[in-house]
C-alpha cells in the first residue's frame, strides 16, 4: 500500500482537520469526527431546520464537503467504509438541532440506518425532533430485494435539495417531503475498473482482473452484480443507460438531470467521456437532459470507475438545485447542448512551397520516404519504452502518428520536385506530431527542402547533405540546443558532419551507410550525457544510462534511408 498518509489509524481525524483549517467556514466537533458549518447558530435562530447527513469515511468530497449554508449543516464521519457510531451521531444531532427539527439524510446500507435510526429515536426521546430519509438510488439491485437499493452517489442531489429547502424556511415534514419526493425519481449505477484500498486493511478489497470491470458495484468496493470483459465507453455507458431507464420506467420526453460521479481513480478525460456517452444515450431514448454534473461527487477511495445518476427534474427542483450555497464540493449544474456546437477556426492550411528543379529520382525518392515512414509506424513500441524511462512516452506514438499521416497523404505529394515534397512533408508533420518532436521535425523538413529546392542537382549527395545541413541549423534555431545537450541533435549533427565529409564520388549508398553509422554512434553517447533540455532535463543524472529517444529515433530513420538507397 502506498498512501499520502501518516498512519492509517488517523486518516479520518487527519483529512478532517486538513479540512476544517483550509476552510474557515467549517469547525469540527471537538473529539468526534464531526464537521459543522461555523455560522450553525444564525441559521438555527433563523428558524432553519438542520440537515445532517454522514457515513463512512472513503467517499470523499463526501459527505463533509456538503457542509456549508444552503446543503448540509453536519456530516458525521465513521471509519473508513464503516457506518459511525451512534453517540457520534446523536452528538451530530443535539448539537446542531433548533426549535425547527433535524432532518438525517442516509444511504441506504444496513449500518447507516441503524445507526443513524437508533440516534434519532434517542434525540427524539430527549424531545428534538428529528425525521430520518433513507435514499436508495443504486438500480444494480432489485428494489425488491429484501433490502433494497443501495444509496450511492445520487444521495448528493438529495443533500441539495434538502438543504436549499431548508434555507427557504420550510418546516421539517415539509423539506423532507420534497427531499423524499426527489429521491423517487433518483437512478444510479457505477461500474468499476480497478478496486480500492482500505488504509487499514492495506490491500484491495478484491481483485480484478486487467481486462475485466465490475457491473453495478457499490460505493464500498463491494463487488457488484456482474464481471464482464471491458468493453468501449460506448457499450459500456449504453448498457448502463438502459438499465437506469429501464429500472426508473423513464419516458419519452421525460425531463432529467444527468451527473456523471468519479469513483476516485477516474481521469478527468475518461469521466468527459462518460459524458458524452451518456448524452448520446439520453437522447436514444427521448430524454431531455436539462441539466448536467461531470466531476467528483462521491466515491469510493481510488477506485477506478464512474457512475451515471439521472434524477427526475421539475421547474421546482431545478430552483433547489440551483440556488446557493457555501459547500465547497458543490459543483453547481451546466446547461447541456441539444447538439455539439463548433465555431471555424483561423488556422491555415495551405501551405506555399518553393518547387526547385524537377529530378528523375522519383521512384527511389518514393520508396525511400515510404520506407522510412513503415519504419518509424513499427519502431513504436521501442520508442515509447524509451520515452517511458526518460520523458512522457509519446514519442513512439507522435512519430507514429506522423508517419501514418505522410504515408495517407502519400498521393497528393509533390514527387517530382523532392524539395517542395520536402515542404509538403513538412506541414503534415506540423500538422500531426505534436510535443516537442513536432515542430523540431517541422522546421528540420521544412528548411531541408528549402534548401533542396535551391540546389541545381538535387539528386547530387551533395545537395542532400546541405539540406540535411540546413535543417539541423533549423533545429538549433528553433529549440536552442547544441551538441552534448542530449538530444535528437546528438544524432543529427554528427550525422550532417558525415553525410557533409562524404567523398564526392563515393555515391549515395556510402554516404547513406556513413551518416547512418555516425547517428547511431551519436545515439549511443546520449547514455552517458546528462539531459539540459527537453522533458528529461527534469530527472537530470536518472536519465543516465538510458539512450535519449529523440536521438534513437533519428539513428532509427537514418537507417531506414540507408537500407531503401541500398535496396534502389
Ligand atoms: P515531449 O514529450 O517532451 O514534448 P517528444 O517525446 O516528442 O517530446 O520528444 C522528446 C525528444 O525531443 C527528446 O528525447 C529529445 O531528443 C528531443 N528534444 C527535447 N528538447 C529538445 C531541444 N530543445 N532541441 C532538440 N531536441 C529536443
Ligand atoms: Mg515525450
Amino acid at each position: 500500500m502506498k498512501k499520502l498518509i501518516n498512519d492509517p489509524a488517523s486518516v479520518v481525524q487527519d483529512m478532517l482537520e486538513g479540512l476544517a483549517l483550509a476552510d474557515d467556514r467549517l469547525v469540527l466537533i471537538a473529539g468526534e469526527d464531526i464537521v459543522v458549518r461555523k455560522d450553525f447558530q444564525s441559521a438555527l435562530t433563523a428558524g432553519k431546520v438542520s440537515i445532517i447527513s454522514g457515513g463512512g469515511a472513503g467517499h470523499e468530497p463526501a459527505h463533509a464537503g456538503y457542509v456549508g449554508a444552503g446543503m448540509l449543516t453536519a456530516a458525521v464521519a465513521g471509519p473508513v467504509f464503516t457506518s459511525p457510531s451512534v453517540d457520534a451521531i446523536l452528538n451530530a444531532i443535539l448539537t446542531t438541532a433548533g426549535p425547527a427539527g433535524v432532518l438525517l439524510i442516509v444511504k441506504n446500507y444496513t449500518g447507516d440506518k441503524l445507526n443513524f435510526g437508533l440516534a434519532a429515536e434517542i434525540a427524539r426521546a430527549s424531545g428534538v425532533n428529528v425525521e430520518i430519509l433513507v435514499v436508495g438510488d443504486d438500480v444494480a439491485l432489485d428494489d425488491k430485494s429484501s433490502v433494497g437499493r443501495r444509496g450511492v452517489a445520487g444521495t448528493v442531489l438529495i443533500h441539495k435539495i434538502a438543504g436549499a429547502a431548508a434555507d427557504a424556511g420550510l418546516t421539517l415534514s415539509q423539506v423532507k417531503a420534497e427531499a423524499e419526493h426527489a429521491a423517487q425519481g433518483l437512478f444510479t449505477m457505477g461500474i468499476g475498473l480497478s478496486a480500492c484500498t482500505v488504509p487499514a486493511a492495506g490491500k484491495p478489497g478484491f481483485s480484478i482482473e486487467s481486462d475485466q470491470v465490475e457491473f453495478g458495484l457499490g460505493i464500498h468496493g463491494e463487488s457488484g452484480v456482474r464481471r464482464e470483459k471491458i468493453q468501449s465507453a460506448k457499450v459500456m455507458i449504453s448498457s448502463l443507460i438502459d438499465r437506469i431507464v429501464a429500472q426508473g420506467d423513464l419516458q419519452t420526453g421525460s425531463k432529467v438531470l444527468l451527473m456523471v460521479n468519479n469513483l476516485g481513480g477516474t481521469a478527468v478525460q475518461e469521466l468527459d467521456i462518460v459524458a458524452r456517452e451518456a448524452m448520446h444515450q439520453c437522447s436514444h431514448h427521448g430524454l431531455s437532459v436539462e441539466r448536467a454534473m461531470v466531476g467528483t461527487f462521491l466515491t469510493a477511495l481510488e477506485m477506478a470507475g464512474a457512475s451515471v445518476t439521472l434524477l427526475k427534474l421539475d421547474d421546482a427542483l431545478i430552483d433547489r438545485l440551483e440556488a446557493p450555497t457555501d459547500a465547497y464540493a458543490w459543483k453547481g449544474l451546466t446547461s447541456p447542448s441539444v447538439e455539439l456546437k463548433s465555431i471555424i477556426g483561423k488556422t491555415s492550411t495551405a501551405v506555399t512551397t518553393v518547387a526547385g528543379c524537377a529530378w528523375t529520382q522519383v521512384a527511389s525518392f518514393k520508396a525511400v520516404i515510404s520506407h522510412v515512414m513503415k519504419t518509424l509506424i513499427s519502431s513504436e513500441p521501442l520508442l515509447t519504452e524509451l520515452d517511458s524511462v526518460v520523458g512522457d512516452g509519446d514519442i513512439g506514438i507522435s512519430l507514429s502518428r506522423g508517419a501514418s499521416a505522410v504515408l495517407q497523404e502519400s498521393d497528393q505529394l509533390a514527387w517530382n520536385h523532392p524539395g517542395q515534397a520536402l515542404q509538403q512533408i513538412s506541414a503534415i508533420l506540423r500538422r500531426t506530431l505534436g510535443g516537442t518532436s513536432g515542430p523540431l521535425y517541422s522546421v528540420f523538413v521544412l528548411r531541408a527542402g528549402l534548401e533542396l529546392s535551391k540546389q541545381s542537382s538535387p539528386e547530387s549527395v551533395a545537395a542532400w547533405a546541405k539540406a540535411f545541413q540546413a535543417g539541423c541549423e533549423g533545429v538549433t534555431g528553433l529549440g536552442g540546443a547544441g551538441k552534448g545537450d542530449r538530444t535528437m541533435l546528438d544524432a543529427m549533427l554528427p550525422a550532417a558532419a558525415a553525410l557533409i565529409a562524404s567523398p564526392s564520388g563515393d555515391g549515395a549508398r556510402r554516404a547513406a551507410e556513413a551518416t547512418a553509422k555516425a547517428a547511431r554512434q551519436g545515439a549511443e553517447e546520449t547514455k552517458s550525457m546528462l539531459p539540459m533540455k527537453g522533458r528529461s532535463s527534469y530527472i537530470g543524472n536518472r536519465a543516465l544510462g538510458h539512450v535519449d529517444p529523440g536521438a534513437q529515433a533519428v539513428s532509427i530513420w537514418i537507417d531506414a534511408v540507408a537500407a531503401a538507397i541500398s535496396k534502389h
